[in-house]
């Protein structure tokens, strides 16, 4: 039986209606409409790592598999390439010489769990799963995070840096000083936001945060809303870069919200980097790019500096697209 709600929303009307009030703003009244020109699957992902991770959520997506269990394993191979400075425990540590990771996932159902400050863990984004899974809670931390990682199968892999990231944290030793440099190796974080065959949204983000941070720091990355944050009713976005920047502003979920309003994925990750420019008077000496996917299974991204790329995978491929910036 088609209800009054219903046949207002077949002929736009109610989208029209709802929209009243946000002007200037022509995609708004399609997301809700077009279902018909859903681009299913997709996956991204930050920086040139997102290639291989991509592959490895492309697996399960294109065997129609769910877009959380592609994120998942997506980022598990970023977390377990002993050659990355950024993610895993093959990365730079923090000043006293420790690595401590963060991750975060979340669902469709808006699901969602995360571990900060992880040590000796080898894949950070699994045990965020089973928080999620398995918990009442969205968030653990340090050793409670460790111990419910062990409890749960996980091996306590040996303290001990990677051979490039001793090389590098002695040599950081030399001076001591905690100056994050902008898109250089000392950050990168792996966010990943997929759309499945089935229409549906995940988004997962994993990292070992700044190098050389304060022991115990923990950035935006396992926070849900700052570092990523799904909406299967509106998309999907993820943030790498300053966390310190993105946690101010909510960033994730600002994306998210500005596309709710009708903004195009592109639009929305520029409008929130000029949210962070106005509430970070420091932004000029750092770096955050956002990216974010729509229900249509549009994509786009926006980087404060130069330099910000990301990895898409559909059914045409997987490629690195180069983000536009607020600095020229
Ligand atoms: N956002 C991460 C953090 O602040 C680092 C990064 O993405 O580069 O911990």
């Amino acid at each position: 039986m088609t209800t009054r709600r219903n046949f207002l929303k077949k002929t736009g009307i109610l989208s029209a209606i709802t929209l009243v009030g946000i002007p200037k703003i022509s995609n708004a009244i399609s997301i809700e409409n077009n279902f018909a020109a859903v681009k299913k699957p997709v996956v991204l992902s930050t920086w040139a790592h997102g290639l291989a991770a991509n592959e490895g959520a492309w697996k399960i997506l294109s065997a129609n598999g769910k877009a959380l269990d592609a994120v998942e394993k997506g980022v598990m191979v970023t977390e377990a390439d002993i050659t990355n400075l950024s993610v895993g425990l093959s990365a730079l540590p923090d000043r006293d010489g420790i690595v401590t990771l963060d991750a975060s996932i979340m669902d469709e159902q808006g699901r969602c769990g995360g571990v900060a400050c992880l040590e000796r863990i080898k894949h950070p984004i699994a045990v965020a799963r089973l928080v999620m899974d398995k918990t009442p809670h969205v968030l653990l931390v340090g050793e409670g995070a460790q111990k419910f990682a062990l409890d749960n199968g996980f091996k306590l892999e040996p303290k001990t840096l990677s051979p490039e990231a001793e090389k590098n944290y002695k040599e950081w030793l030399k001076k001591s000083e905690y100056k994050p440099k902008i898109n250089i190796e000392n950050h990168d974080t792996i966010g990943m936001i997929a759309i499945d065959a089935n229409g549906d949204l995940s988004g997962s983000c994993t990292t070992s945060g700044l190098a050389y941070k304060m022991h115990g720091r923990v950035g935006d990355s396992p926070i849900i809303g700052a570092g990523m944050y799904v909406d299967n009713e509106v998309g999907a976005a993820c943030a790498t870069g300053l966390g310190e920047t993105v946690l101010r502003i909510c960033g994730s979920f600002l994306v998210v919200e500005l596309m709710r309003q009708g903004y195009s994925p592109e639009a929305a990750c520029k409008k929130a980097v000029e949210r962070l420019v106005k509430k970070n008077p420091d932004y000029k000496n750092a770096q955050v790019g956002f990216l974010a996917l729509n229900k249509k299974g549009e994509h786009g991204a926006y980087a404060l500096q130069k330099g910000f790329n990301y990895a898409i995978a559909d059914n045409s491929g997987n490629k690195l697209i180069d983000a536009a910036s607020y600095l020229k």
